[in-house]
């Protein structure tokens, strides 16, 4: 236990300071680094390019200079990533940032990022557009097309000509990495005390701070270790957490003091990132392509037959879920497009449903509390 318990505390020193743990993570591999916008980004192909990514889900700071280009009721993740570009944080630590256009916020950050970021630091942006209807045939070979064209922009980055075996050599890092997240996230269930809403959060953030390779290891060493070790016993309740990003942490210490525990996630920055295992056969741009258009439940990514709910279902009870709470991001269209569906289908399943709508940066969350608290009360 007492090895567990040192293992996370090194996942939880890297998620809990980002800027540090990326500058630690640029000095100690000699590499670039490349930013990525939340979603679906190709980070196989800033790998295969020598490079390393680095995730960039918002942060904890005062709004001032992002006001200039972005309208009150844009979400607080994509502000604070402007706010953060503007002042500087980013300066001697990103050597590049990717993004694309999952959504109409997203759309408009592209063009304010170029004046707001772009014009002022020298900093490249590269801007990427997938398909809305990433089911039909076309769909693939543009995909393609788009990564063909960040290839060449990563490459004049890093210098260095990415090659296929480059490719293939990043793809299975990553492939790796994403089957020792889907481990982990399954055997949460089995230590539900040790591995509580505010630890698992952190033990995945991690990942977005760390060379993938060692990342994974370290991940794969835990998951031994949890195995290893004997079940916990839990009285508390269990749930799984949808949306966008599950912050500040002392909301995820709210789950904790109400001795609830997430056993599963439909969450942007975990589950949607990892959970679709790469197709064997075909090249690996095509393997990334079908990554997306195997993609299920993701707000950010067409469903016209609306599965969402339908997946939450079969998720909430393959987790054994006493509840579904949602953490909606505020000023977040595609994840409130989805709610109303889903909520119908969740409850004609009988499956509890809490809503609450979440600001990354938000100072209190003493209502989050009591409404967490009464929620577990009322689960079976
Ligand atoms: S999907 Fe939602 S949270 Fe993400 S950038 Fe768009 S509006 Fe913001």
């Amino acid at each position: 236990m007492a090895d567990i318990k040192s293992m996370i505390a090194e996942f939880e020193e890297i998620a809990l300071n980002p800027a540090k743990s990326a500058a630690k993570l640029k000095k100690e591999s000699g590499k670039k680094l490349i930013g990525m916008f939340p979603y679906h980004l190709p980070e196989e192909i800033v790998y295969a390019a020598g490079m390393l990514p680095v995730g960039m889900w918002g942060g904890q700071t005062d709004f001032k200079l992002s006001n200039k280009y972005l309208q009150s009721f844009c979400c607080s993740l994509i502000k604070a990533n402007v706010e953060f570009g503007m002042n500087g944080a980013y300066k001697g630590i990103l050597d590049g940032v990717i993004m694309a256009a999952y959504c109409d916020t997203l759309k408009c950050i592209c063009e304010d990022w170029k004046v707001a970021v772009v014009e002022p630091t020298g900093m490249p942006l590269i801007a990427m557009y997938y398909p809305q209807n990433r089911k039909i045939a076309a769909a693939v070979p543009y995909m393609q097309a788009e990564f063909e064209k960040a290839q060449a922009q990563l490459e004049a980055i890093s210098g260095k000509k990415v090659t296929e075996a480059d490719l293939e050599a990043a793809w299975t890092v990553y492939e790796a990495y994403r089957a020792e997240c889907r481990k982990f996230v399954k055997l949460v269930a089995k230590m539900p005390a040790t591995l509580n809403a505010t630890k698992r959060h952190l033990i995945l953030k991690a990942g977005w701070f760390m060379d993938k390779k060692a990342y994974t290891e370290k991940l794969a060493a835990l998951n031994a270790a949890i195995e290893a070790a004997p079940a916990e016993a839990f009285k508390g309740k269990k749930v799984l957490v949808e949306g966008i990003i599950v912050e500040p942490i002392a909301l995820l210490d709210a789950f904790v003091e109400n001795d609830v525990c997430i056993v599963a996630d439909d969450v942007a920055q975990q589950s949607r990132m990892f959970r679709i295992e790469g197709r064997k056969a075909g090249t690996v741009y095509e393997k990334m392509a079908y990554r997306i258009v195997d993609a299920y439940a993701d707000p950010l990514l067409l469903d016209e037959k609306k599965e969402h709910g339908e997946e939450l279902i079969k998720m909430a009870k393959e987790a054994g879920a006493d509840g579904v709470v949602v953490c909606a991001m505020k000023f977040c269209d595609p994840e409130e497009y989805d709610y109303p569906i889903f909520k119908k289908q969740l409850e004609a399943a009988g499956i509890p449903v809490l809503y609450m709508e979440i600001e990354q940066q938000m100072a209190s969350v003493e209502q989050y509390k009591t409404r967490i608290q009464a929620f577990a009360e009322t689960l079976a």
